[in-house]
């Protein structure tokens, strides 16, 4: 106590009014509120203030200097040996075991240069997750003396126990053996002790077990596809690269409270908690000055992933309190997707040692915004030009609307599957509310290039193509490029928007692996422009020239995937109606959205461009709805037993307390001023008792509903009942619970509140 005392002299200043609570408890000694909670507060309260330590290095000094560059590599590898793994890398070959030795060796020599002991392949399983598994050099050689050892085959290729990864009954139990494999166009790192080897995850029959491999397959699809679309107008090009820039948004909370809360530590956010009075509504948090303490996580933060060779970029506060951001800048899309996996298990690392924990759940708090993961992605070839960025002539214009139409027309077919690629249970309840993109994907393009769309769909193909003696194309629609070059038009509803010179898939999930949504829109594409390819050759074929081939055909695409695009609000409800009549995919049960990988038109389309087979198709929907249900059996118990073990205790309490209030009354005053006295407390008792009652009756209900449905044994159809039976009572529940928590005493509510969890930092 004393020593707490000394503290209290010392502050300066007070976390708001628990600093006064603490002080009473403190000096007073008297309970004053929950132990539990009180403890949390406390702690969350002396982890303050932080001293904040500016980096000592430039980030371009630091950056990538725990990764195995190819920098790196001309240091420690052969020059020979060097010239051919360059190649594999940049041309997507098989690496051979020779080389693989060749470069263990001089890996190995840097890695421990970097206070390596340990080697581990380092895979995304179907958890949604990064999995590793430790191996130290240390061995013995062939006369028994110790030694480091690190050889080429245990690079190239290991055989971690696949059995107990999701597989969606790809790798049967008799057949339990999983593959990974080295991906040398993501480079060695080493974090800690260990040398991080980044691999694909393939059963033993060559299905993929994890994101990375058909990541990179739909990779390799749209480079082919979009390669040959290219060439129609620049010869030149041989090689279309996919990037990726991701915005990660995410929520801080003091780990004392965040200790304190079973559901957070659990489930990864609140089944409960009354709406704080203020939150969000003053937009004050949005860009605010970030507090100190959060800072110094940021910078933390930043350090690491810089040496690790994540590009960090831009920070700033989100819209709710205690929400943030982070951005790098966009990579090739591999990269930026393991960069993405990386820094997230970089930042819960990086939060302990500020006492925080990061909540990378879509929706941690009812009422104030979740959060996303914005996925901006683009083609550029190796010429150097961004194909989605409007070019200087009207040539170039030409191709920019070439590949913008193709990617309308592919999201357009496959909105129900780019829907399905974010869709989980925790991203479900950020879709639909109000805040996030809508549960329909549609396109926001922009009044100015919607405008320019309009004119290409209306100018005559006969008429409006003059090729001038520079080989430029005029289209007879005016002055593209100048239009097209302003785009500050913006509209935050939209989940998929084209920004200028990227699209910006907005729906995807905060704590989602990225490949699964970068690789069904690179699917979709690839295959929409094989479709283009194959109808544009057509025409020449049949002796149209061709730039008025591929005119006429753009021309035809504006007109057919004018569904897609819509400019409007997002979250109106009009909007859904208007969704619907154009045919766009409305569904909101995750559950059935899943069924849309298995839809004939996405099993054709995973099929022609070779990212996914049917039957990875089936597994991993199989662990789709698994996961699923499995989240929500969790989520319920943990309410389940906190409203048994908390709420309705501190329930009973308070009734008990106003019971004594409404009886010692009585033996005071007179009978009808007794009554009157009392008539508040009486309905209090009532109104407690009808919430209580009624939790206890849904807490009952809910049990039998999820013993119902975790007896289902058809996964599909189970994560369908916890749908549809679970999500509601889970709801009713805690409606009910909020409401107590707004009328029972403070002091004898137990889990720290949603005003404490959003505002302390
Ligand atoms: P905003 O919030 O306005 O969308 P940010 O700066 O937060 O902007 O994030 C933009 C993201 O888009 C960054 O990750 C950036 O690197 C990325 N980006 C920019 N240009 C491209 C591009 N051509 N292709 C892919 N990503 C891009
Ligand atoms: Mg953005």
């Amino acid at each position: 106590h004393s020593n707490l005392l000394a503290q209290f002299k010392k502050k300066k200043y007070f976390c708001g009014d628990f600093s006064i609570l603490i002080r009473l408890k403190t000096i007073f000694n008297v309970i004053i509120m929950s132990n539990i909670r009180f403890d949390a507060l406390k702690m969350a309260w002396e982890h303050k203030p932080v001293v904040f330590n500016a980096p000592t290095e430039k980030a371009s000094v630091i950056f990538a200097q725990n990764v195995f560059t190819r920098e790196k590599m001309k240091e420690y590898i052969a020059g020979d040996i060097l010239s051919e793994l360059f190649e594999l890398m940049d041309n997507e070959k098989t690496l051979s075991r020779d080389i693989a030795n060749s470069v263990a060796i001089g890996m190995k020599k840097w890695a421990m240069e970097q206070g390596a002991t340990h080697y581990t392949h380092w895979f995304q399983p179907l958890t949604g997750g990064t999995a590793e598994k430790h191996d130290a050099f240390f061995d013995f050689d062939s006369e028994g003396k110790p030694m480091e050892n690190f050889s080429g085959s245990v690079l190239y290729q290991q055989e971690p126990d696949a059995s107990s990864f999701p597989s969606g009954g790809i790798r049967n139990t008799f057949e339990a053996r999983g593959y990974s494999a080295w991906d040398p166009s993501s480079p060695a790192f080493v974090i800690g002790d260990r040398l991080c080897i980044p691999t694909i995850f393939v059963a033993y029959t060559g299905e993929a077990l994890d994101y990375k491999t058909p990541l990179l397959r739909s990779i390799s699809a749209v480079n082919k596809a979009a390669v040959v679309v290219a060439n129609y107008f620049d010869r030149n090009v041989k090689r279309v690269t996919t990037y990726l820039g991701w915005e990660q948004e995410y929520f801080l909370v003091d780990e004392s409270l965040f200790a304190a809360r079973p559901d957070l530590v659990m489930t990864g956010r609140t089944l409960m908690g009354h709406y704080s009075s203020k939150n969000q509504q003053l937009d004050d948090h949005y860009f605010g000055i970030i507090p100190e303490r959060v800072l110094a996580f940021m910078t933390e933060l930043e350090v690491e992933a810089q040496k690790l060779g994540i590009p960090v970029k831009t920070r700033h506060n989100e819209v709710a309190p205690n929400q943030f951001e982070l951005a790098p800048i966009y990579e090739e899309a591999n990269l930026g997707s393991d960069h993405n996996q990386l820094l997230m298990s970089l930042m819960e690392q990086v939060a302990r040692h500020h006492h925080f924990r990061v909540l990378l759940h879509e929706k941690p708090y009812g009422g104030v915004n979740g959060s996303g993961k914005h996925c901006n992605w683009s083609l550029g070839t190796n010429t150097g030009v961004n194909l989605f960025a409007p070019g200087k002539n009207q040539y170039q214009n030409l191709q920019f609307v070439t590949f913008l139409v193709n990617v309308l027309k592919a999201v357009q077919r496959h909105n129900a599957l780019l829907k399905a690629s974010i869709a989980s249970a925790t991203n479900a309840h950020r879709l639909g509310a109000n805040e996030a993109p809508p549960a329909i994907i549609s396109v926001f393009l922009g009044s100015q290039l919607t405008e320019a769309l309009n004119q290409i769909k209306n100018a005559d193909v006969d008429k409006g193509i003059i090729i001038n003696a520079k080989k430029e194309m005029k289209l007879g629609v005016g002055n593209i490029p100048e239009i097209l070059l302003d785009n500050t038009d913006r509209n935050r509803t939209s989940p998929f928007a084209f920004t200028g010179n990227r699209f910006e898939f907005r729906a995807v999930g905060s704590s989602a692996n990225c490949a699964a949504a970068v690789l069904a829109l690179n699917s979709a594409v690839a295959e929409q422009l094989n479709l283009f390819r194959e109808e544009v050759d057509g025409l020449i074929e049949h002796g149209k020239a061709k730039e008025k081939a591929l005119f006429s055909v753009i021309k035809r695409y504006i007109s057919e995937c004018e569904a897609i695009r819509f400019d409007g609000n997002g979250y109106s409800e009009e909007w859904k109606e208007e969704a619907s009549k154009r045919g766009l995919d409305c569904e909101t049960s995750v559950p059935l959205i899943i069924d849309k990988y298995l839809a004939d038109s996405a099993v054709k389309m995973f099929g022609s461009t070779k990212v996914l087979s049917l039957a990875e198709l089936q597994s991993r929907c199989e662990v789709k709805w698994e996961n699923y249900s499995l989240k929500l059996q969790i989520e319920s118990r943990v309410l389940g037993d906190l409203v048994i073990n908390h709420v309705l205790p501190a329930a009973k309490r308070y009734q008990t307390l106003l019971l004594e209030k409404v009886a010692h009354t009585k033996q005071v005053f007179a009978i009808e001023e007794a009554t009157e006295l009392n008539k508040q407390d009486c309905l209090l008792i009532r109104r407690i008792e009808s919430h209580a009652s009624a939790i206890i009756a849904g807490v009952d209900k809910m049990t039998q509903l999820r013993i119902t449905a975790n007896h289902i044994d058809n996964q599909r159809e189970r994560a369908i009942a916890f749908h549809d039976t679970i999500v509601p009572i889970m709801a009713d529940i805690r409606k009910h619970v909020d409401e107590l928590e707004m009328w029972i005493d403070d002091q004898l509510w137990t889990l720290p509140k949603y005003r404490e969890l959003l505002f302390i930092r």
